[in-house]
């Protein structure tokens, strides 16, 4: 039989999970994705003074015997290591959090700086178009956050109207550096119904620079969402001053402030199964939000419409 082509829209866990599997089982799947590379939410940002900060995904931890299996071989390989916070030993990417993703991607074909825009099936082949149209697949896989699927997609599509319940909230985040070696009364802080719910010193991840002190503070959904319009500058205005008294810290001291919108960075009611597909099997939907705010549930998803695409191929 011969093996369907796949585009999956998506260089995140879910999209980069599902190319992996399917690619071991003897497929070429292309992957789109709209900025300049692999990670999606687990998300680094570098500075031109040589800072970093991860600003989605703090760390992650692995439940079911898959994931622990894939961390276990992303550890041996170097791209994963532990993490001694919050009275815990947790799993973080190294140097980066998105290097778990990239190294996974290795191998697969990655068309970066490639928005998908429209989606249009003819004689039961998908078209993608970007500024232009792209090539034509037997099967699309979307991995983007619910909301971002329902707008390409139209509210009206069948599979949209079978996700509208999922519920996704957003995060504000500042990132900020202060010189190095000053006393701190915590590495990481989680406090769920503070406006400041997760506070994390993120030069004390193994492998990252250690020049500054860079810090990482995360808003509760609620606080995000009665801010999330605000201008980057005065989500920096408000947040800078609730780190600093956290951390007991003047202001003044920081040397490198930035904010973040995240718009959909954390599922609050997912689906409940691990994808959705049409009738025919030829147009998938996952990500995260199908089993909750977790890498490993984006890992689940994606592993899960691969599995059932090579079941239905005979694969
Ligand atoms: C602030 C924050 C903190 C978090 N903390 C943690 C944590 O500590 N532990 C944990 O386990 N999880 C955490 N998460 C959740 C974790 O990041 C996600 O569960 C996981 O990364 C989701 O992966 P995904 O592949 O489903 O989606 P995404 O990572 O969102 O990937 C989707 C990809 O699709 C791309 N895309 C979107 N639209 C298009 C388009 N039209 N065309 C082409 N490409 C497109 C995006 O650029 C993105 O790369 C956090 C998330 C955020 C935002």
């Amino acid at each position: 039989m011969t093996k369907p082509s796949v585009a999956i829209v998506g260089a995140g866990m879910a999209g980069i999970a599902c190319g992996c599997a399917l690619k071991e089982a003897g497929y070429a799947p292309v992957i789109f994705e709209k900025s300049r590379g692999a990670g999606g939410r687990m998300a680094t940002r570098r500075t031109a003074d040589d800072l970093q900060f991860d600003h989605g995904a703090q760390y992650l931890t692995a439940r079911s015997d898959g994931f622990k299996r894939f961390i276990r071989k992303a550890v041996s390989t170097g791209s994963v290591v532990n993490w001694q916070a919050a009275n815990k030993s947790i799993f973080v990417g190294n140097p980066t959090m998105n290097a778990i993703v990239k190294a996974a991607a290795e191998g697969l074909e990655v068309r970066a700086n490639e928005k998908i825009e429209m989606l249009n099936t003819i004689d039961g082949q998908w078209t993608l178009s970007s500024e232009n149209p792209l090539d034509t697949f037997d099967v699309g896989v979307l991995t983007m956050p619910a909301p971002q699927i329902i707008e390409l997609l139209g509210e009206q599509h069948s599979l949209s109207r079978e996700i509208a319940d999922v519920c996704m909230a957003p995060c504000l985040t500042v990132l900020a550096a202060f010189p190095p070696h000053q006393p701190v009364p915590f590495v990481s802080r989680r406090i769920p119904n503070d406006p400041l719910a997760w506070i994390a010193q993120d030069s004390s991840k193994p492998g990252r620079p250690r020049s500054k002190t860079c810090w990482v503070a995360q808003a509760s959904p609620d606080w995000s969402a009665e801010h999330l319009e605000c201008r980057p500058e005065e989500i920096v205005s408000l947040m800078l001053p609730m780190l600093c008294e956290a951390l007991g810290t003047d202001p003044e001291m920081a040397t490198h402030v930035s904010a973040h919108r995240w718009r959909y960075a954390l599922v609050t009611a997912p689906l409940g199964r691990p994808f959705v597909c049409d009738d025919s099997a030829s147009l998938y939907l996952g990500g995260d939000w199908t089993l909750g705010a977790r890498v490993e549930a984006a890992w689940q998803s994606g592993s899960a419409i691969a599995a059932d695409i090579l079941a239905r191929n005979g694969t």
